[in-house]
């Protein structure tokens, strides 16, 4: 059993597209364990995207992840890291596979509808961001 992070973005919450990103983790076996609607500050997009932070993109992404709220989520299942990675599809859009959240509801590469952890060392990190012990059950 592996826990991972996912974060519905902005573009996907204001197309009013969360119960339908959702369905896509449950439908693949992805149990939810925590979850919570909130609006980013510039600060803490800015700490959560750290590892971002020399790439000329990431101004831009910081801008995007304040724009509006986002869903955080904990998703929990064999292979969780792997399994949340593959629903949602290559970081561009344009390059995603067909069926992928990506391609069904992102336009483009900076709003690109979900966040995924990359790794099982970066879920563990990225879960303490967002959620306490006692919010994941
Ligand atoms: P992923 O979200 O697929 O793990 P990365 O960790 O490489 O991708 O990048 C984090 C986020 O930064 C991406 O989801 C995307 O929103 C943005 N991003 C990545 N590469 C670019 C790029 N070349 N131009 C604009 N935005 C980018
Ligand atoms: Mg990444």
């Amino acid at each position: 059993m592996e826990q991972t992070l996912s974060i519905i973005k902005p573009d996907a919450v204001k197309k009013n597209v969360i119960g339908k990103i959702i369905d896509r983790f449950e439908s693949a076996g992805l149990r939810i364990v925590a979850i919570k609607k909130i609006h980013l500050s510039e600060c803490e997009a800015k700490a959560f995207y750290n590892v971002h932070k020399d790439r000329p993109f990431f101004n831009d992404l910081v801008k995007f992840m304040v724009s509006g709220s986002v869903v955080a989520m904990v998703l929990e299942g064999e292979n969780a890291v792997m399994k949340n990675r593959d629903l949602m599809g290559a970081t561009n859009p344009k390059e995603a596979k067909p069926g992928t959240i990506r391609a069904d509801f992102a336009e483009s590469i900076d709003a690109n509808a979900v966040h995924g952890s990359d790794s099982l060392e970066n879920a563990k990190i990225e879960i303490e961001f967002f959620f306490s012990k006692r919010e994941i059950c």
